[in-house]
């Protein structure tokens, strides 16, 4: 007899496959990143139509077989509708969608990556879109997750000389995740290391705190977005071998 299980978990990639299949990726709460098969789910008379779709929160229903698990059933929790409207929203959660995809191990459980991602996705359903979206939608996701994964940036102390850190240019190291302070900057760069201001350090600081009427407050200052996003994508390649276009 073949397992039946079902899962709480959101689409984050598919891929379609022979004349109707689809090859869903599922990060759910249940087994964390997990591979499900849709059969026949791309013709309009299956039952399963409709439900393979990113941005939804499901109930999924499969059974495990010997070589994969087929979905027989789902139940749409909470559709994300206000990022499903919304080009610019679109793209931060396949941005999102893509890092957990290419970041996270397969099936390894885990409540705190789950509750983040959650919380990414409502937050950046509910946020109101402008130029701040994707600063505390994608960046909140991305350093709280690295954090987790176990590259929690200190911010607050020179990972060098330990010393708190000044406002003054430092420097971010990606190897470590950790920001040089100004004084031992005075013996240069070290390979990787990227120049960081003092407003991004600032930001990145609010952001891995990650309190929610923190983040509502973060204003947009001139060039830090640009270099929080040298910094994640500088991380991305080092610790993952990827980069997002
Ligand atoms: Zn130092």
């Amino acid at each position: 007899m073949f397992k039946n299980s079902r899962i709480t978990g959101l689409v984050i990639a598919s891929i379609d496959k022979g004349e109707a299949d689809r090859f869903l990726t599922v990060y759910s709460r249940e087994f964390g990143k997990i591979r499900i098969i849709a059969k026949s789910v791309r013709k309009i008379t299956s039952k399963l139509y409709g439900g393979t779709g990113l941005f939804n929160f499901m109930e999924i229903e499969f059974v495990e077989g010997k070589v994969f698990r087929t979905m027989t059933d789902y139940r749409k929790l909470k559709g994300l509708d206000h990022i499903k409207s919304n080009p610019a929203k679109m793209k931060i959660g396949y941005d999102i969608c893509e890092i957990i995809d290419l970041s996270i191990e397969k099936e390894q459980k885990d409540s705190r990556i789950w509750l983040l991602i959650k919380q990414s996705f409502q937050l950046l359903d509910e946020t109101k879109a402008d130029n701040n979206t994707w600063l505390i939608c994608y960046q909140y996701f991305f350093w709280n997750l690295v954090s987790l994964l176990g590259y929690r940036p200190d911010t607050g102390h020179c990972y060098l000389c330990k010393k708190k850190l000044t406002p003054e240019d430092m420097a971010f190291n990606p190897v470590n995740g950790g920001v040089k302070c100004f004084m031992c900057l005075n013996q240069g760069y070290f390979e990787h290391e990227i120049k960081v201001s003092t407003s991004a350090v600032k930001i990145l600081r609010l952001i891995i705190k990650g309190r929610r009427d923190t983040l509502q407050k973060i204003k947009p200052i001139m060039g830090a977005e640009k270099e929080l996003n040298g910094l994640l994508n500088s991380f991305l390649k080092y610790h993952f071998s990827v980069s997002i276009k």
